[in-house]
């Protein structure tokens, strides 16, 4: 079988893909390993920019019934209980079995093919050293299948961008791990009722944060990670976190009851690597296109997806697959400004994490925060806003914060 585009993985950025291709009346094909619908551990927290740089519409969105529940506070907890909402933009936050099969139906109805339970085990070369294909394994047993582009978007435990020389196996820094659950019994009120709940606190997420995302009719996705601890069981941590005195009060006694949990990896370092090769293109959490702050990489692996799927569009017009030509996705992501987003928010968080005591800085990063509105509107962007920021951060931003928040948070070595 022959195919203009292969895409392996029909997560959030293989699914833009297919549909960006197939509405170009492009033939393309997207596997998927998991047994559809599958829902991917996630907080399936939506960014708002999602919605205003065109990527999803939000009122078929909501007209689908996809959206769970809108939120437009950021509310942050520091360790010394310290407490801020900022008003936001506000993120949508969606069940992810729900929102993935939404993104697969769009690519679907535009002519897109989606096989799943299929898994992408290699790729193919041709004798000029090109992707040509790839061998899958599926209910037909193993296969192979031709490709002019193969675009990997089969996430963070991908492979096949390894295989394919784009970038080098992760490294232990390079992920934090995460538990995440969704439950019934949540029972609090407005304001936090409509806030993204971040709370910062070494006890419950080493190196990095617990969430609680509210969600509709009493329940929510709740969260930690870990990074940079070989810690094993990260879902130990997480109900350690719902055990704590001011968690408690947000849930029902009598209701609250976990009813899915899992526990997953999350790319945090940024993008590693080239994202393109000849033959072969890679997008989303498979090169690490995930904000290094808050680990928000739907924004980016919707984007990514597309920008992709149009490069492939225009390689395909001209029958030249090089990474000459590739290299144009390359090119558009870093254009849009990902990659100087990535940065300073690596930047950012390495300020906090790496000031040796994570709850002292957060503790001054919060303090700070209080002192002006300004400040507090700056860390709500920094936040919630991550990847929008990217390529617009206004430079007197950088300079207040080099100048005035980093030597805060080292100055707690
Ligand atoms: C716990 C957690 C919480 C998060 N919370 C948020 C949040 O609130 N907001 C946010 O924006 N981001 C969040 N993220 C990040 C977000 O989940 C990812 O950035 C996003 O899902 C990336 O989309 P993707 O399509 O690149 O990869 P994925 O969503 O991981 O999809 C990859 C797909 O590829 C398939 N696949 C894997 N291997 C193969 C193979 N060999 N062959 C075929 N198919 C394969 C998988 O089954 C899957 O369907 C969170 C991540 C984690 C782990």
């Amino acid at each position: 079988m022959i195919y203009d585009v292969v895409i392996s993985g029909a997560g959030p950025a293989g699914a833009m893909a297919a549909r960006v291709l197939a509405e170009a009346g492009i033939k393309v094909i997207a596997f998927d390993k998991a047994k559809l619908p599958w829902r991917k551990p996630c907080g399936g927290g939506v960014p708002e920019h999602v919605f205003s740089e065109g990527l999803l519409d939000y009122n078929e969105f909501k007209k689908n019934k996809i959206i769970d529940k809108d939120t437009k506070n950021l509310y942050l907890r520091a360790p010394s209980g310290k407490e801020l909402v900022i008003e936001t933009p506000g993120e949508t936050v969606v069940d992810r079995k729900i929102f993935d099969q939404y993104l697969r139906d769009k690519a679907t109805d535009a002519g897109a093919e989606i096989q799943d339970q299929t898994s992408v085990r290699d790729l193919i070369r041709n004798q000029d050293g090109f992707v040509s294909g790839v061998k899958i394994k599926g209910p037909g047993g193993i296969q192979e299948i031709s490709s002019k582009i193969l675009i990997v978007a089969d996430g963070v435990g991908s492979k096949l961008v390894v295989k394919g020389g784009l970038r080098k196996k992760w490294l232990a820094t390079d992920y934090a791990i995460c538990a995440v659950a969704l439950i019934e019994g949540y029972i609090e009120q407005p304001p936090l009722s409509d806030s993204m709940q971040i709370y910062i606190d070494e006890n419950v997420a080493p190196n990095s944060y617990a969430w609680l995302f509210p969600m509709a009719n009493n329940r929510a996705n709740i969260g930690i990670g870990i990074w940079k601890k070989s810690e094993k069981r990260p879902m130990e941590f997480l109900i350690r976190l719902t055990e704590q005195p001011f968690f408690k009060k947000k849930l029902d006694e009598t209701k609250f009851k976990i009813f899915w949990k899992s526990s997953y990896p999350i790319p945090i370092q940024g993008v590693k690597g080239r994202t393109y090769g000849d033959g072969i293109m890679g997008v989303g959490d498979a090169m690490g296109f995930v904000a290094p702050i808050i680990g928000e990489g739907i924004f980016s692996a919707l984007l990514t997806g597309k920008l992709a799927a149009e490069t492939a569009i225009k390689a395909l017009e001209i029958g030249d697959y090089s990474k000459a030509v590739l290299k144009e996705y390359q090119k558009s992501w870093v254009k849009y400004g990902l990659k100087e987003g990535y940065n300073f928010q690596r930047m950012m968080r390495d300020g906090i994490v790496e000031g040796g005591n994570i709850n002292e800085s957060f503790n001054k990063l919060i303090d700070w925060a209080l002192e002006d509105e300004y400040n507090k509107n700056l860390l709500g962007e920094l936040f919630v806003s991550g990847t929008s920021l990217a390529g617009n951060i206004p430079p007197e931003l950088i300079k207040k914060l080099g100048e005035e928040l980093i030597p805060k948070l080292s100055s707690s070595k």
